[in-house]
């Protein structure tokens, strides 16, 4: 990889590189982290405190990427910290339940009103994929209807046209999932009830579920249109699937109750990950009591895991969601509306098209000048432009997600010197991303 097309060296991280290339494949364990969209070399980070991350070459970094959102009070928050380590002391897995995990199930019930019960696991992919394998179990219907762009992690049935890492990488398919474990799968274009009102038609008693992200951030934000959420519920009810509401990224991000505390539509089952687990793996799937009942050991549905309800990991969120008050809210969206509008100016101001797109505090630039409804609409962007942007910005120690295919992410510790650095690189990411050619 060539150091020279880039106007700054990271000796360090690029060293680390190396050895990590050496015994991972391609040298990160999650691929969006190996900048191949962007080029050059990923920094490999030491350490993070309030909205800065440090990498190991010694620089500082207003970080907008945020653990891709879970960290919404900042990095080492210390009441968080506090959390982790009077939990630590007490032993870190136990194999039993626990009280953490009761505390963490019950603040989370308590935000999200659809949500009557909730199983905690690990990472957003389990949390997905259980409760795909809850709808089917639930409905005895084979089918499951997605929307190209949205990703639900590396689910195998739901890596069709997936977005973030895939997106990235615009891979039709991928290698590992069969024709059999795709081909229950139905992708839709996003934002298109039609096009669901007709896969229902095409497919009558056969389709378990419906799972959408409650707002798309993996092929950049792209919100929901006017009624379209409520579309598929209502859908969904009339056809006897179920409508799942994917808030791993949304989830206690874009408002105390995540996105259905902003759109109010009632999901038969949702899923969580990202902010509820405070910067540890921690996730969850829930909803409607009658449908939970069916999962072990209550029900005939299997679901299990060695470190759910990790007593360190539920403290760590039960601590983060204990300090997202409104005025947190309030905050995130302060200092994300403020960063969004010097963007958009440092772009207008060189005469940049681009749209800039919000999800509440989530948002995102796209190098078009046309609005992006769905991820064709968002595969037609200038991403060439976004690539010199980013690197402009990263040799001005701001650290924004290596793909123009990415939810860009703020945190209550993003204070006014935070903001000004970031002010300060706009001028020259955008007269950058004006020059840019293909
Ligand atoms: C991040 C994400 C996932 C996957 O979560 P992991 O913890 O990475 O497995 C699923 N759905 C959405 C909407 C996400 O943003």
């Amino acid at each position: 990889m060539s150091e020279l097309a880039y106007p700054y060296e990271a000796p360090a991280s690029q060293a680390l590189f190396d050895r990590a290339a050496a015994v991972t494949p391609g040298g990160v364990n999650s691929p969006v982290r190996a900048f191949r969209a962007v080029g050059g070399t990923p920094r490999f980070m030491v350490s993070g405190t309030g909205p800065y991350l440090t990498d190991a070459d010694g620089r500082e970094y207003v970080d907008l990427v945020c653990s891709w959102g879970p960290m919404i009070l900042g990095h080492s928050h210390p009441e968080v910290i506090a959390a982790v380590q009077d939990a630590v002391s007490r032993g870190t897995s136990f194999g039993t339940p626990g009280e953490g995990e009761v505390a963490l199930a019950e603040e989370m019930v308590a935000r999200v009103a659809p949500l009557e019960q909730v199983r905690l696991v690990s990472s957003g992919t389990e949390a997905t994929m259980s409760a795909i394998r809850l709808a089917r179990g639930f409905t005895q219907r084979t089918k499951v209807i997605k929307f190209a762009g949205c990703y639900h992690g590396h689910v195998d049935s739901l890596l069709a046209a997936a977005g973030s890492g895939v997106a990235t990488f615009a891979l039709p398919d991928t290698p590992g999932v069969t024709g059999a474990q795709a081909g229950d799968t139905i992708v839709l274009p996003y934002n298109d009830l039609d096009a669901v009102r007709e896969a229902f038609r095409a497919h009558p008693g056969e389709v378990a579920c419906v799972i959408t992200e409650a707002s798309p951030g993996n092929m950049g934000v792209v919100p929901p249109a006017e009624g379209f959420n409520q579309g598929l519920k209502d859908i969904c009810a009339e056809n006897g699937a179920l409508y799942v509401s994917d808030e791993v990224m949304t989830g206690f991000r874009t408002s105390r109750a995540g996105w259905f505390g902003i759109d109010g539509v009632v999901p038969d089952l949702m899923t969580f990950g990202k902010v509820m687990g405070g910067g540890f793996p921690a996730a969850a799937f829930g909803g409607r009591a009658d449908v939970m009942a069916h999962l072990a050991p209550a029900g005939p549905v299997y679901q299990a895991g060695t470190l759910s309800g990790n007593p360190v990991a539920t403290a760590a969120g039960l601590a983060q969601l204990r300090l997202l008050d409104g005025a947190a809210y309030a905050k995130v969206d302060a200092v994300s509306k403020e960063i969004q509008g010097l963007v958009s100016g440092a772009l207008a101001k060189e005469g940049v098209a681009h749209r800039l797109q919000t999800a509440s505090n989530m948002f995102s630039v796209f190098f078009t000048d046309r609005p992006v409804r769905n991820y064709e609409d968002a595969k037609t962007q200038e991403s060439f432009r976004f690539t010199a942007f980013f690197h402009s910005l990263l040799a001005d120690g701001v650290y924004l997600p290596p793909s123009s295919f990415e939810s860009w992410f703020v945190s209550t510790a993003h204070d006014e010197r935070a903001v000004q650095k970031i002010a300060d690189a706009l001028p020259a990411a955008a007269r950058a991303a004006a020059e840019a050619t293909a």
